[in-house]
């Protein structure tokens, strides 16, 4: 069968399959796109063919009945930056003007979420920074994974204090501990170190915890510039609102793994971040440690 006349079958079984009680349609509703059940002239199946350019013998378009296929994002790229010295004092944004966006996401609380941003990473290459509190159990239930892509660069570990009390409002001591507990845990499984970066719990930092954190190695408190709110239990709608207005070019966002809603939300942060040409980033990527 040559194309001319393959194409005439084609669209002859189609004007036929919608007079003759809707057949097409019916398939078409079930998800089953009727092209592609036809053969193809070399015997491969049909590729689907933009209904547009098909008409019925009577000259009447072809009514659309392929869905539009979902868009197919690449990998992120891996970022090559000229970088540049942490700067003095704390961080809120990334420096210069630019693409990068840095996600970085605390606390741990549910072992399913962290598991969940680990599979996001893996799957299209994200980069992004933990600021982990050390006392959960989930970190120690992902460290295989958490291990290869910290390995690999895709995931920065930071320190978010053993068990995420209000460093303001705490003795000079357990201020102290809070950072060295989480560094030890960092170290004793990650082999590295978080130093400089961490993150005070609930953002609240004052000038005496901030000189007793440089004493501890952790002289670059990282706060945010956007937020998708999702330390507590908050609905898919409302972190992906938040995504949108907050996944912005050079800005720290803060996310939390503490309730597995935000790993529903992935595809609506890979596509806001293709479509805006963002490059995601860990903060390593962007900073030389002073260490
Ligand atoms: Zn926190």
């Amino acid at each position: 069968m040559d194309r001319r006349s393959f194409l005439a079958t084609l669209v002859s079984g189609i004007a036929l399959a919608a007079v003759g009680g809707g057949a097409g349609y019916a398939l078409a509703r079930n998800g089953v796109d009727p092209l592609a059940l036809l053969p193809h002239p070399d015997g491969t199946t049909a590729t689907p063919t933009p209904t547009s350019t098909l008409v019925y013998p009577d000259g009447r378009p072809v009514p659309t009945l392929i869905p539009q296929a979902q868009e197919v994002y690449g990998q992120f790229a891996v970022p090559r930056l000229a970088r540049v010295r942490v700067p003095s004092g704390e961080i809120s944004s990334l420096p210069g003007q630019g693409n990068l966006v840095a996600l970085t996401v605390d606390d741990g609380a549910s072992s399913e979420t962290i598991k969940g941003y680990c599979d996001f990473v893996e799957r299209t290459n994200f980069r992004m920074t933990f600021f982990i509190t050390s006392q959960y159990d989930g970190w120690d239930a992902n460290i295989k994974q958490l291990r290869r892509l910290v390995d690999r660069g895709n995931i920065q570990i930071a320190n978010h204090t053993t068990t995420h009390k209000d460093l303001t409002r705490v003795s000079d001591s357990t201020v102290a501990q809070q950072l060295s507990g989480c560094e030890r845990y960092i170290k004793n499984n990650f082999g590295i170190t978080g130093h400089p970066y961490f993150r005070p719990p609930f953002g609240f930092i004052n000038d005496n915890v901030a000189r007793i954190a440089a004493n501890e190695g952790y002289s670059t408190p990282v706060l945010w510039y956007g937020s998708f709110g999702d330390a507590g239990r908050v609905s898919y709608a409302s972190i992906r609102s938040l995504a949108k207005r907050w996944l912005q070019a050079q800005h720290i966002v803060i996310g939390h793994a503490n309730f597995p809603v935000v790993t529903h939300c992935f595809d609506t942060i890979e596509s806001i971040l293709h479509e805006r040409k963002l490059q995601p980033v860990t903060l390593d990527d962007v900073y030389k440690r002073n260490i």
